[in-house]
């Protein structure tokens, strides 16, 4: 987490030998402030709170998308869930939310979280680490048509999601779904065939920032 609360409710950065408030479960929370990985927040001892902890790869998506403007872990709702990245958008009253995923989740958790987004009037755009995926060879891209833009989608193995989610009804009644592979570019994904197979192009990283809608 890169903010926590002071007791006054105030979002604070981590600074070394700091304590400070998880602004979900108000349980304490130390800062991590080492040399390699962003400065961050960890809860001091292990609680039941809905905020699971992250890595790195979360962190430095958050605090790129704040060099953007964007606000990172906001608190949605009742409290019920924390968006990673919330992208303001004049043309919309509230904008849009990123979230970042790393670990693997099903499509069910995936719809359910953009519905109860969208009751709050935010879409929901999805950016999923593949890192792993890509350099393990379950994902590969080939040019479609020599522009090195539009780019196939190969997927070897664990097909189900990415079918499931880039469907019909996903956008534009949610947001678009981006693969990051570890690379300078992301991916937006346009289409996913029965076969798991699909297309879409890469993507400079602020594009989620900015045109994510
Ligand atoms: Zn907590």
């Amino acid at each position: 987490m890169l903010y926590a609360t002071d007791e006054t409710g105030e979002r604070i950065k981590p600074y070394p030998k700091e304590r400070a408030l998880c602004p979900w479960c108000k349980s304490d929370m130390t800062s991590v402030c080492g040399d390699i990985n962003t400065w961050h927040w960890r809860h001091l001892t292990k609680q039941n709170c809905n905020y699971k902890g992250e890595t790195e790869w979360h962190r430095a998506w958050k605090t790129l998308s704040e060099k953007y403007g964007c606000h990172v872990e906001k608190i949605i709702g009742n409290g019920e869930h924390i968006a990673d990245v919330v992208v303001r958008d004049p043309r919309q009253c509230k904008g849009s939310i990123i979230e970042l995923q790393h670990s693997s989740i099903t499509a069910e958790e995936v719809i359910d979280r953009c519905e109860f987004y969208l009751k709050n009037r935010y879409k929901t755009t999805w950016l999923f680490d593949f890192t792993d995926k890509y350099e393990s060879g379950h994902i590969e891209f080939t040019e479609l048509d020599g522009t090195g833009n539009p780019m196939i989608l190969n997927q070897k193995w664990q097909k189900r999601i990415l079918l499931s989610l880039v469907s019909e009804s996903f956008y534009p009644k949610f947001g678009r779904i981006y693969i990051d592979i570890g690379k300078e570019k992301i991916f937006m994904i346009r289409k996913v065939y029965e076969n798991g197979n699909g297309w879409g192009y890469f993507r400079n990283k602020k594009y989620i920032f900015s045109k994510n809608l």
